[in-house]
């Protein structure tokens, strides 16, 4: 038996990128995985198939995330799923890490992209969870995908390692809050990852300088970050709680 069989897992953006990694492990693990997606079902029925073909259970839920009632609205997708496939209703790991960037220095940040940025990575993840608690069985799991930019300054992304700061007081102040029921809530803070998220990867020179920033002289792969959140979302992780899981491959450690 896998360490996860048994288990619902909810992976938000788990269609595309480091998501859809995390999905694939978790379903390995055992989980059933609720695949959600933005606008491209077609990556999240291609993530489906990915863990049907391993063996695995999943099923994929649309809800775009940074708009009025988005919290409700992926809920209601993700029951209507459980109730679709003859499930328990109910989950067990919940893994916040759809999410977007926004790649302004504070001078060229506008209003409305503060705002959308806010609404998607912090306001989605915030009554995500705030109307998932129900749902969340006693001794689950609550990942919250953060990042680097929390630890080193980035003045280039200002706004977006903002949403991420936001994130990682909301795992400390949950961990608390949360420990009397047994759920454990930690951050996972990727550093660089080869994903559609940092196009720029695709310029040799910018590949060689973001690598540069890890000291194993590489560029993330989405499957450094799902092994991280499967330990994490695993009951050998039991005894953490409120943290924060820095899987940036030692980037800038020091001169
Ligand atoms: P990605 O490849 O762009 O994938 C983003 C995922 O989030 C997709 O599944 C997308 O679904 C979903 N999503 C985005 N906006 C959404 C919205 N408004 N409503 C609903 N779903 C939405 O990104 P990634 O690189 O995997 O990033 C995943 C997480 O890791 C993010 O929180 C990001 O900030 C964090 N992170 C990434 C890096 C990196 O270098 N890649 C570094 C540090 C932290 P659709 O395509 O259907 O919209």
């Amino acid at each position: 038996m896998s360490g996860l069989s048994g288990r619902t897992a909810l992976v938000t953006g788990g269609s595309r990128g480091i998501g859809r990694s995390i999905a694939r492990r978790l379903a390995r693990d055992g989980a059933l995985v609720a695949v959600h997606y933005g606008g491209n079902e077609t990556a999240a029925k291609e993530t489906v198939a990915g863990i049907e073909a391993d063996g695995g259970q999943a099923f994929a839920l649309g809800a775009e995330l940074g708009v009025p009632g988005d919290a409700a609205a992926l809920w209601a997708a993700f029951d209507e799923g459980l109730e679709r496939r003859g499930a328990e209703p109910g989950l067990d790991i919940l893994v916040n890490n759809a999410g977007i960037t926004l790649p302004r220095q504070i001078a060229d940040v506008t209003e409305e992209d503060y705002d959308r940025v806010f609404a998607v990575n912090v306001r989605a993840p915030f009554f995500l969870i705030q109307q998932g608690l129900g749902r969340l069985r006693d001794g689950g799991r609550i990942i919250n995908i953060s990042s680097g930019a929390t630890r080193i300054a980035f003045p280039r992304t200002v706004a977006y390692s903002m949403t991420k700061g936001a994130l990682d007081t909301l795992t400390l102040t949950l961990a608390l809050a949360l420990g009397p029921r047994g759920i454990t809530v930690n951050t996972v803070a990727p550093g660089i990852v080869d994903t559609e998220i940092n196009p720029h990867l695709k310029d040799p020179r910018v590949r060689a300088e973001l690598a540069s920033f890890s000291v194993f002289d590489r560029i993330g792969q989405p499957s450094d970050i799902a092994d991280v959140v499967a330990f994490v979302a695993g009951d050998d992780a039991r005894w953490i709680t409120g943290q924060y899981l820095d899987a940036t491959g030692g980037a800038h450690l020091g001169v």
